[in-house]
């Protein structure tokens, strides 16, 4: 089974890598996908994350059943293009309920073939988003165990020449 794992990922965190390494073990093919929102402003450009989102996936052990694409539109018609089967999303706390049942309700009303799956976060990454993580950043904290590496080079690069 194809599914994709749509998001913004500006930038990814280890809660998301983490659920993109359980989705490669359940099943076949995994597509990250990059939704271009241009009512939201990103740090990275689409770009910049899918190069990104590459580097830390070719880093984890098993995953090279991984892609990443950059998408528009609707998450249903994307992935009905890509071929996917379902959309994985992650989930938490109740607030990302909330929203989520919104979201994969509206896109069964679109597509009642193409199931959307949630997994819980796991506790240690339940707190953890991309906003929290550029707060950080941008206020010079600690990023270690929140970002691969990668990630830390390139928020410190980017924050300490706009600060
Ligand atoms: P979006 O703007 O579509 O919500 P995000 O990049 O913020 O994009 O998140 C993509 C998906 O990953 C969402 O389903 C979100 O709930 C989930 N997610 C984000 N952070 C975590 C985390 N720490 N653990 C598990 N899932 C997460």
């Amino acid at each position: 089974m194809k599914v994709c794992y749509p998001g913004t990922f500006d930038p990814i965190t280890n809660g998301h890598l983490d659920i993109i390494e359980r989705a490669a073990k359940m099943f076949e093919e995994v597509v990250v996908l990059i939704m271009v929102n241009p009512r939201k402003q990103c740090t990275f450009d689409s770009q910049k994350r899918k190069e990104l989102i590459e580097a830390c996936v070719r880093a984890l052990p098993n995953c090279t059943n991984v892609t990443v694409q950059i998408g528009q539109g609707l998450t249903v018609d994307f992935a009905r293009h890509l071929g996917a089967q379902a959309i994985i999303r992650g989930i938490r706390a109740v607030s990302d309920y909330e929203y989520e049942l919104g979201q994969a309700t509206a896109n069964q009303m679109l597509d009642d073939t193409i199931e959307t799956l949630f997994f819980i976060a796991r506790p240690e990454y339940s707190f953890l988003s991309s906003s929290i993580v550029k707060e950080i950043a941008m206020n010079h904290g600690p990023l270690h165990g929140l970002v691969p590496r990668v990630i830390q080079e390139q928020l410190e690069q980017t924050f300490s020449t706009r600060s």
